[in-house]
């Protein structure tokens, strides 16, 4: 403890769980220390907008989630820094720059990096995210470019292909294809995935509608086809396919990002930190973990997907505000993943693919409700909410 009774929290990232404790923190402020936050930017971007960003129908601003405001908000003081490891008995962070921080508790919703980020020959060089948003301005930025240079040539010479078949590549996907035709262009659009299937985190009616969908806006779907390496003008396949293109986006998977597989707290096999339904690390140490970042000891099979870090939220927050004040007489709070979800996809021609409950509708309808939703989510965010 820094003083008598005085705790330090540190909060690392400000994903989906850590903005919710902040808000809920904000409106009855914690007893018992400080909370510092730990992230890269002062900004968050919610991921659900950014197909709507790439396409051109939000502008950046829409998906920002001011972190730095939401922390001081909540009493807490907000420094921008990349944490590099936790110590294994929660009482230290390592940032990147070297410094170390004391502290009494850590959270991390620190997020996944693409899976092969680090693996795949030519991923980082060649290809583009989605994530942080600074990538998926490059995304834009190139497409531009190939649209210009169609413009300029009458026809265009380039190819877009997108590595994944999981909700956000096919978003992307139709994202790309609108914004090529809203330009008059046509661009030959590759989407490749290892899998069978697409969409392979929900039903099979989810994933043949999307096929249905895509072929209709002419995006080729190879699957089955494990991408092995990424050059300027090509996506090389396991098989020795080639795939042509110029605007390679890589979207496959969840991988731990650095701070998860290098600190030595408990991980699952794949190296994300493993926590009980408390969300605190399984070792027992003064450390919990929300999102993408962690896995659920308890509940293996959760994906990773936004809406369970955003239900990870009150949890993490009860749990934390517990720790800080000492409390060890109340009841912990417990985490019950809800086993299906709503998804609701933008197929960026004015309707969306919506899932509910094992049925699949496809409507304008499911666009106005995703997009009411979206932007519900980031207005609770925001000052004056
Ligand atoms: C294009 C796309 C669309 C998607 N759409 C959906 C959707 O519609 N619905 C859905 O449920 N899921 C969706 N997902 C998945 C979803 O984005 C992730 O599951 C979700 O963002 C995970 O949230 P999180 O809170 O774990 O982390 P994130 O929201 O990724 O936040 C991580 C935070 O940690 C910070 N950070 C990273 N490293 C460090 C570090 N070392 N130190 C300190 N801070 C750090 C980051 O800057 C960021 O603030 C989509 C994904 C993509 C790529």
């Amino acid at each position: 403890m820094t003083a008598q009774g005085h705790r330090r929290l540190v909060l690392l990232g400000g994903g989906h769980a850590h903005i919710e404790v902040l808000r809920l923190a904000a409106r009855r402020r914690f007893t018992g220390g400080e909370i510092l936050v730990i992230s890269p930017s002062a900004h968050s971007h919610y991921t659900g907008m950014i197909p709507g960003f790439v396409r051109g129908a939000y502008t950046e601003s829409a998906l920002t989630i001011d972190v730095d405001w939401l922390t001081r908000a909540a009493g807490g003081t907000f420094q921008e820094g990349c944490a590099a490891a936790v110590a294994t008995d929660g009482r230290s962070v390592k940032l990147e720059n070297g410094d170390v921080l004391e502290c009494d508790l850590v959270s991390a919703d620190v997020g996944s990096e693409p899976s092969g980020l680090r693996e795949v020959p030519g991923l980082a060089v060649h290809a583009f995210t989605a994530r942080p948003i600074a990538r998926s301005r490059a995304l834009v930025a190139a497409i531009e470019l190939v649209i210009a240079r169609a413009h300029e040539r009458g026809t265009s010479e380039d190819a877009v292909a997108i590595v994944g078949g999981g909700g956000g590549a096919v978003e992307i996907a139709f994202a790309i294809r609108a914004r090529a035709e809203a330009a008059g262009v046509s661009l030959p659009l590759t989407l490749i995935e290892a899998k069978p299937d697409l969409l392979p985190e929900f039903e099979s009616a989810m994933g043949r509608t999307a096929g249905r969908v895509l072929r209709n806006r002419s995006i080729d779907v190879l699957a089955n086809a494990k991408a092995t390496s990424v050059t300027p003008t090509e996506v090389l396949l396991a098989d020795g396919r080639r795939v042509p293109s110029t605007v390679t986006v890589w979207l496959g998977g969840a991988a731990p990002v650095a701070l998860t597989r290098n600190s030595g707290l408990p991980k699952d096999a794949l190296h994300f930190w493993a926590v009980d339904s408390t969300l605190r690390a399984i070792s027992g140490a003064p450390v919990w973990g929300a999102g993408d970042c962690v896995a659920l000891r308890d509940f293996p099979w959760v994906p990773k997907a936004g809406v369970y870090a955003v239900c990870e939220g009150p949890v993490l927050e009860a749990n934390l505000r517990a720790a800080m004040a000492g409390d060890t007489h109340r009841g912990l709070t417990l985490y019950h993943p809800q086993s299906s979800y709503l998804s609701i996809l933008d197929t960026a021609d004015g309707r969306a693919i919506m899932r509910w409950k094992g049925h699949v509708f496809r409507g304008r309808a499911a666009l106005w409700l995703k997009s009411y939703i979206d932007s519900r989510f980031v207005d609770r965010y925001r000052q004056g909410s």
